[in-house]
């Protein structure tokens, strides 16, 4: 056990390992390339073999696609050539073994010909493969972004706290089938209670684009008075300081959430979208893009969006929103419409300045995933009564 115990140890200092350490040439990128991919490869493969548990059904049909597979094929190879090169070049050999270790089990239950194992459907299936497509698209879309246009450079890929937000992007992508259907719930039911046909149908006839600013602007409505609501009212804060602890702002930072906010943040918002009968082509553009766009907002990226920034939210204007100091405290919430914040009074963007930092002053939250999913239940400890 402490053997796994050491290897993990030894993998994650590598990951982490200080500048010097991963200087090109060094065996660090094709490692950690070679490792990320050769991980990815596994878990797609290990997926493959338990489709009805371990897949969701929207990606079950990209599974049989023989440009999928080429491209896992293609994830194969280059893991297990960039884990050799980095056993060459670099003297410690963690990396490159953990890659090519994958590589090879992934190989031997099957590779990127692996087939089911069985084909009984299962009630309830884990997101696997979605976590990985999730991180893989994410990481490769924001990773180098982020390296070129750094608002703050010295922050590192692996960074403090890197476990803990990847851990989020895990669990939420496994409960995928759990969160949708708590995400649509309340939505359901309040459609199963009214009788909206009339505006239903005007509404899904609107032009694709009128829909879709419109879907941006209600649910930024909504979502802005849940989110001042979950910083105004004690005990919902203390779900929602999970997501402010995080003191790095990156592509990784806004994963992390409690997961009863992210149940009742996103099932309130999808109500209008849900209800007043949008189109689905509508709908699911909406979903893309807040899916890519929550990202963009916690990226560490210091694009100076002077234009934009009038009429959209930026990774500044986010970024003040998670900022420790007092002038950031219950500042920003919109997530899509700055406009939202000028008028209700909570705008905040000094001009071209960012932070000094990021987090809740004095850091009440625990670290990791359980002491954080425990926080909001946790009693707060009772000042000592002073003895006399
Ligand atoms: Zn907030
Ligand atoms: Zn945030």
């Amino acid at each position: 056990m402490s053997r796994i115990h050491d290897a993990r140890l030894e993998l994650r200092g590598e990951l982490e390992a200080p500048p010097p350490l991963r200087r090109f040439g060094s065996g660090w990128i094709s490692g950690v390339l070679g490792f990320v991919l050769g991980a990815a490869g596994l878990l797609l493969v290990v997926s493959f073999r338990f489709p009805s548990i371990l897949s969701m059904p929207e990606t079950r049909e990209l599974d049989q696609n023989p440009w999928f597979r080429l491209a896992l094929h293609a994830i194969l190879i280059s893991a297990f050539i960039l884990s050799l090169l980095s056993l060459v070049l670099r003297p410690g050999k963690t990396l490159g073994t953990c890659g090519a270790v994958a590589v090879l089990l992934a190989g031997l239950i099957g590779g990127s010909r692996a087939a089911a194992l069985s084909s009984t459907q299962t009630p309830i299936f884990f997101g696997l493969d979605w976590f990985v497509l999730n991180v893989l698209f994410t990481g490769l879309l924001f990773i180098p972004v982020e390296r070129i246009f750094p608002n703050k450079p010295e922050q590192e890929i692996f960074r403090a706290e890197w476990r803990e937000d990847l851990f989020y992007y895990l669990v939420s992508s496994l409960m995928v089938q759990i969160l949708t259907y708590l995400t649509f719930m309340p939505a359901r039911t309040i459609l199963a209670f009214t009788s909206l046909s009339t505006l239903r149908q005007w509404v899904g006839a609107l032009p694709f684009v009128v829909q879709f600013v419109a879907i941006m602007f209600l649910t930024d409505v909504v979502q802005y008075w849940v989110h001042r609501a979950f910083h105004r009212i004690p005990w919902l804060w203390k779900f929602h300081a999970v997501h402010h602890s995080a003191k790095s702002m990156d592509w990784m930072a806004g994963a992390r959430m409690h997961f009863f906010e992210i149940f009742a943040l996103r099932s309130l918002t999808v109500i209008p979208m849900f209800v007043l009968g949008f189109s689905t082509a509508a709908m699911h553009a909406y979903i893309l893009l807040v899916y890519v766009y929550s990202t963009f907002v916690h990226a560490n990226l210091g694009w100076r969006l002077r234009l934009f920034e009038k009429f959209l939210v930026t990774p500044r204007f986010h970024h003040w929103h998670h900022g420790i100091e007092p002038a950031a405290v219950d500042v920003n919430f919109a997530v899509h419409f700055p406009i939202l914040d000028r008028l209700f009074g909570t705008y905040h963007l000094p001009k071209e300045a960012w932070p000094a930092g990021y987090g809740i002053p004095g850091h009440p939250v625990p670290q990791g995933y359980l002491p954080q999913f425990a926080y909001p239940f946790a009693r707060q400890k009772q000042p000592l009564e002073p003895t006399s």
